[in-house]
């Protein structure tokens, strides 16, 4: 199969390069690999482990494995050897010039950069639909795995297609982001899209218009990870004993680009608001609740999270449970990419259009659904795949 990744020289991406020629070659496990779990076994035959890699980026480097040898040289988040491995492939990847349009002040921290936003909108649009339709056949998935954006200025223009098409026809730049005119292009070549940020992507109710037209699946938005993937696992315990959450503070620091991106407030906001969200729907009330994310230069990628929970039992008497998560960010997240494209195409090749709730499991902020309690996700997921398999 084929990923279209959108950020193609970030840590997450080009790890899930390294993961994916490995498996190919059969050099590693699969461990950390949902859709190699036994109840998923079948999927092999609609979305096998082999994998051809291309996308866009907007930092002018050579290639994959020159922005893989950065960020290893930064992390060490692996063993060498498995770079060294299948240094030739990606050496092959050169992503093409992408679009920033909208995302914001944090994209400074990238240094320099190269797009395609002095030309017209319908002019981007037709470039990345160009870039990906040269690249793509028919068992592609495009997914976006970027810097996350800020949450963009509210417009009718999303509200339909034909408005949105109208944005682009009208250059009305104010409006449209970097996400939503990728998704555009991938819904429209009939290619499944998926949004591993918490930007817009395909979110808004025009391309999810588009999605259905076309008859392509789609999901989203922002991978759970780390973090929000414990705290939507242990808060339902605290539902289940009928023990009340009194506050809930979560505190988050990382290095690294995406914690140099996520250090601009504008861009922050997304990601706040996508793991905020969570213990209100877990819970079904908001318990007094803080969420922090602060750049920590020296962590580069190895984030670290602090969770503090108040919560109060029987005759009202108060208790606190602490934890801390020490993940390695590209490290949860590379196998869900491979789990979320595998899973997409496999809704495609089974007819299935539009918003895939039922991969909402994969998502701190499931599109079109309010369930996310991971246990709740699993058994969605599960019995989706058992029905269509
Ligand atoms: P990164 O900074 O290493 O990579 C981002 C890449 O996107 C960079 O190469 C950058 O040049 C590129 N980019 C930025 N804006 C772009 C645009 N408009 N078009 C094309 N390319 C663009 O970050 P990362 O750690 O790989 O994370 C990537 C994204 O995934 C972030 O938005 C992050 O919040 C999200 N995410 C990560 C995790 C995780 O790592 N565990 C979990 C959930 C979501």
């Amino acid at each position: 199969m084929k990923l279209w990744i959108i950020g193609a020289y970030g840590i997450v991406s080009t790890t899930a390069m390294v993961g994916g020629k490995n498996l190919e070659k059969g050099n590693i496990g699969k461990t950390g690999l949902v859709s190699e779990l036994p109840w998923f076994e079948g999927i092999e035959k609609f979305a096998p482990l082999r994998f051809e890699f291309g996308g866009h980026d907007i930092r002018p480097l050579k290639n994959a494995y020159e922005a893989a040898i950065e960020h290893w040289n930064l992390n060490r988040h692996y063993d060498i050897n498995l770079l060294e491995n299948v240094k030739e492939e990606l050496k092959r990847i050169n992503a093409k010039k992408g679009t920033a349009l909208n995302c914001g002040s944090g994209i400074e921290e990238l240094g320099e950069i190269e797009t395609l936003d002095n030309l017209t909108l319908s002019e981007i649009v037709e470039r990345i639909e160009k870039d990906i339709k040269e690249f793509a056949d028919e068992e592609t998935v495009v997914i976006n795995v970027a810097s996350t954006e800020p949450l963009p200025a509210k417009s009718d223009y999303h509200e339909s297609l034909d408005k949105f098409e109208e944005m682009i026809e009208n250059d009305e730049k104010k409006y449209a982001t970097a996400s939503m005119l990728y998704a555009y292009a991938s819904l429209k070549l009939g290619i499944p899209y998926a949004n591993f940020t918490p930007s817009v992507g395909s979110s808004i109710p025009a391309l999810k218009e588009l999605a259905e037209e076309r008859k392509v699946p789609h999901a989203g938005n922002d991978g759970k990870t780390g973090e929000t993937l414990v705290k939507t696992t242990l808060a339902p315990m605290f539902l289940y004993r009928n023990l009340k959450v009194l506050g809930w503070m979560s505190y988050n620091i990382l290095g690294d680009l995406d914690g140099k991106v996520l250090s601009h407030r504008d861009n922050k906001e997304s990601k706040v608001v996508s793991k905020d969200r969570v213990l209100e729907k877990v819970l079904g009330y908001s318990p007094y609740s803080i969420t922090e994310i602060q750049f920590f230069p020296s962590l580069v990628d190895n984030k670290t999270a602090f969770d503090f929970i108040h919560f109060e039992g029987f005759l009202g008497t108060k208790m606190k449970f602490y934890f801390i998560w020490d993940g390695i960010d590209a490290i949860v997240a590379a196998p869900l990419l491979i789990d979320i494209a595998r899973f997409l195409l496999f809704a495609k090749k089974k007819g299935i259009s539009g918003v895939v709730k039922e991969m909402g499991f994969f998502f701190k902020s499931p599109m079109d659904t309010n369930v996310v309690n991971t246990h709740e996700q699993f058994k969605i997921l599960k019995r989706w795949f058992e029905e269509l398999i």
